[in-house]
C-alpha cells in the first residue's frame, strides 16, 4: 500500500511569537520542497497567524493542538474549529496530555473528530496506553477502545482516507527518551489499530489511512521507525524544536 509518510510536529506549550518566528525561519529552507513526506508544523494557538504567514508558499501545512468542538459561545479559554480553519489545515486531537491533564474521554475525543471533519479539517487522532496499561498487558483492549470510540459514527464517505491521520504513542515513550521498539510499535498497529480502522471504514479504507508513530522519535532512531511497513511517520514532540533534528526526521521519512 502506497501511504505518503508524514511528519508532524507537536510543539506543544512552548514557543512565544517571536521564538516561533525564529525557528520557523531557520527550518522552512531545511524542509520545503522536499517531495515525498507530507509536512505539518502545530504551534501552540497564539503562534498559528505568525507561522501561517512564514508558510505561505511553501509545502509546509499547518496544524493546531486541540480545539472545542462547539463553534461559538460561551466557553471561556476554548478555541472554535472555525477559528482553528481559518489557519489550520490539521489538528491534534486526543493527545495523552489532554487526556490525562485536562480529563478528555473517548466521547469528547470523537465530538471533536466530528467537529474538525464537519469544518474541513484533518484530524491527527493520538492513541496511547500507559505504562500501568502497558507492564498490565492491556495494551491492545485501550488502543482498540480508544480507536473504536473515537470514531465511532464517523461518515467517511466521498474522502479518500488521507484526510485522518492516527497517531499511536504509548504514553510512557512521549517525552521519556525511551521509545517503543520500532517491531512492538509496528505490530500494534499491524494487529489493533488496522483491524479496529477495518471494522468501522472497511477494508480498503483501513489501508489509506495513516497511522504515525510517536514517543520520542529523534534524528537517530526516525529512520527505524519509517523502515517498519505499519509506520507511516510520525508525530514528534520534542525533537520538533530542534532544527538539525527535526529536518533529519522528515528526510528519513522519504523513501
Ligand atoms: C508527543 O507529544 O506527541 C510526542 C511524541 O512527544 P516526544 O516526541 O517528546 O516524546
Amino acid at each position: 500500500m502506497n501511504r505518503t509518510p508524514m511528519v508532524a510536529g507537536n510543539w506543544k506549550m512552548n514557543m512565544t511569537v517571536a521564538d516561533a518566528r525564529h525557528l520557523v525561519s531557520e527550518m522552512v529552507p531545511g524542509l520545503q520542497s522536499k517531495a515525498g513526506v507530507d509536512k505539518v508544523l502545530c504551534p501552540p494557538f497564539t503562534a498559528l497567524l505568525a507561522v501561517s504567514s512564514l508558510l505561505e508558499g511553501s509545502d509546509i501545512r499547518l496544524g493546531a493542538q486541540d480545539m472545542y468542538w462547539e463553534n461559538s459561545g460561551a466557553y471561556t479559554g476554548e478555541i472554535s474549529p472555525n477559528m482553528v480553519a481559518e489557519f489550520c489545515e490539521y489538528v491534534i486531537l486526543g493527545h495523552s496530555e489532554r487526556r490525562a491533564y485536562f480529563g478528555e474521554t473517548d466521547k469528547d475525543v470523537n465530538r471533536k473528530i466530528q467537529a474538525a471533519f464537519t469544518h474541513g479539517l484533518s484530524p491527527i487522532m493520538c492513541v496511547g496506553e500507559s505504562l500501568e496499561e502497558y507492564e498490565s498487558d492491556r495494551t491492545y483492549d485501550v488502543i482498540f477502545r480508544q480507536v473504536k470510540m473515537g470514531l465511532e459514527g464517523i461518515e467517511f464517505e466521498g474522502g479518500d482516507g488521507t484526510n485522518l491521520i492516527i497517531a499511536y504513542e504509548p504514553i510512557w515513550c512521549i517525552g521519556t527518551g525511551r521509545a517503543a521498539t520500532p517491531e512492538d510499535a509496528n505490530q500494534v498497529i499491524a494487529d489493533v489499530v488496522r483491524p479496529a480502522l477495518e471494522e468501522l471504514f472497511g477494508k480498503d479504507m483501513a489501508q489509506k489511512i495513516r497511522v504515525l508513530y510517536g514517543g520520542s522519535v529523534n534524528g537517530e532512531n526516525a529512520k527505524e521507525f519509517f523502515l517498519q511497513p505499519e509506520i507511516d511517520g510520525a508525530l514528534v514532540g520534542g525533537a520538533s524544536l530542534k532544527i538539525a533534528d527535526y529536518i533529519q526526521i522528515t528526510l528519513a521519512a522519504i523513501n
